[in-house]
């Protein structure tokens, strides 16, 4: 889930600018305006399927983008690229979160 929370994270992370063209855009507005909270992984049925919401909706799986560069940022057809996200965002959560070891 990216709630209002995660989109201020991102957009913060991101200085308020589209990783593509670094155009500044409000956390709010309509769309075209705002920003949005674009993922690297598409959020597709067969991705929440094989990587679960909690990688897909990570941070590190998203970027902070304008409308017309949402989809620029996407890597869910380079295997290697995709694959080596995924490592690195379950490495960092068994890291962050001792509770939930050998789950
Ligand atoms: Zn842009």
């Amino acid at each position: 889930m990216i709630d209002q929370q995660k989109r201020m994270d991102l957009r913060a992370r991101a200085g308020g600018k589209c990783k593509v063209c670094g155009k500044l855009l409000p956390l709010d507005g309509p769309i075209g305006v705002r920003g949005e909270a674009a993922h690297r992984i598409a959020k597709a049925k067969w991705t929440l399927k094989r990587y679960g919401e909690e990688v897909i909706d990570d941070l590190r799986n998203l970027e902070w983008t304008c409308h017309d560069h949402n989809s620029a940022v996407l890597i869910t057809f380079n295997p290697v690229e995709r694959e080596r996200l995924v490592d690195e965002i379950r490495g960092e959560s068994r890291n962050s979160r001792p509770d939930r070891l050998g789950a």
